[in-house]
């Protein structure tokens, strides 16, 4: 390369890093879970399927946001779509349990007040999202958990739904595979599943353990808000409950600061407290989105279990002004992001979407 070249080269290097970054006068960004997701065990089909139902889910909450609604109802209308989307490990398509029950995870954070709710263990509430932010504006918890959680439901009045909702053939196979891979019995179909069919051909990835759902969404008053929703982890047993419906793990919202929705081990996300240590880094130390999130995966991939095993996972932040960063460290995460006058954005693959973000 010619010196004059170089020289044009890096002065455009600089530029284009120093210049400030745009802020958007509202934005989202959705996930619909991390895992081994890999361009060799992902049908053409079915990948086309995850990509519609991310854009329908930008545009779902786009649209609230662009109507002036706020960041909280964006957040909430969106997970519903996915709860109710059977592609998703959260409401309708959730991973079943040990006991080949769907127990359900979720949380919800208002950036503008910190104020958050969560359910965990629910197993007859169709959109846990609800029941969080229920529990977030109706009661004096911040979470409430099981049965307890399901008679509080009750007195909000919100839509319930048998097992028989939440069953799909992909994930009952996948809990089949997870018992007999680990020496345990299958549990008999949920009451009211339909009878297995003679000939199941599963296109879908072993994803087993992924799937979950978060949203991150700005609006044009500045106010943040995220929320996540989960199955959890196929085949857990004893009431196990992960990241995503505990508030500074899986979800944290705080106005000028940050969004965060994260999906992954949550054993591992529980114990580095992900989403609020990454907003405690850009609070704090003034580390941008990007930075945050890949330092605080980083270390959720040097935390090792008892076995000797890192965690594994993603997330979704949006900064203070609604500027978007994903970081992770498997092959794929399902997700998206939408600005205000901009095209809908969804990749799913690591290396799709090099992080670019704002250091
Ligand atoms: N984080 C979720 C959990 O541990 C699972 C996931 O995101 O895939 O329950």
């Amino acid at each position: 390369m010619r010196a004059d070249a170089l020289v044009l080269a890096l002065f455009a290097l600089t530029a284009c890093a120093s210049a400030p970054e745009p802020a958007p006068r509202w934005s989202i960004v959705v996930h619909g879970g991390a895992g081994v997701i890999e361009r060799a065990n992902l049908s053409p089909e079915l990948e086309a399927e995850y990509r519609a139902a991310m854009r329908q889910a930008l545009s779902i909450g786009g649209d609230i946001l662009d109507g002036g609604g706020s960041a909280l109802d964006a957040v909430e209308a969106t997970v519903v779509y996915l709860e109710d989307h059977p592609l998703f490990n959260a409401g309708r398509g959730a991973v079943f349990s040990a006991e080949g029950r769907n127990e359900l995870d979720a949380s919800i954070m208002d950036g503008r007040s910190r104020a958050a709710g969560a359910v965990a263990g629910v197993t007859q509430i169709r959109n846990p999202i609800l029941a969080a932010r229920a529990v977030m504006e109706q009661s004096p918890h911040v979470m409430l958990v099981g049965e307890g959680a399901e008679a509080f439901a009750r007195t909000q009045d919100l839509q319930e739904a048998p097992p028989a909702w939440f069953f799909t053939e992909r994930r009952w196979r996948q809990l089949e595979g997870y018992m007999l891979r680990n020496g345990l019995p299958v549990p008999p179909r949920p009451p009211g599943a339909p009878l297995a069919p003679q000939a199941y051909r599963d296109a879908a990835p072993d994803d087993h353990q992924f799937g979950t759902v978060g949203v991150v969404a700005y609006d044009v008053r500045g106010d943040i808000a995220a929320g996540t929703s989960t199955g959890g982890t196929t085949g857990k047993r004893w009431g196990r409950v992960g990241d995503a419906p505990i508030i500074g793990a899986g979800t944290y919202a705080q106005n000028g600061v940050c969004g965060v929705s994260a999906t992954g081990t949550g054993e591992f996300f529980i114990r580095v407290g992900v989403a609020r240590d990454i907003c405690a880094r850009m609070q704090l130390r003034g580390e941008g989105a990007q930075q945050a999130a890949d330092a605080v995966i980083a270390d959720v991939g040097a935390t090792l279990n008892a076995a000797g095993v890192a965690g594994d996972g993603g997330v979704i932040v949006l900064d203070g002004r609604g500027r978007h960063a994903f970081a992770m460290n498997t092959p794929g995460m399902y997700r998206a992001y939408l600005d205000e006058g901009g095209a809908p954005q969804v990749f799913i693959f690591a290396d799709e979407d090099p992080p670019h973000g704002h250091h």
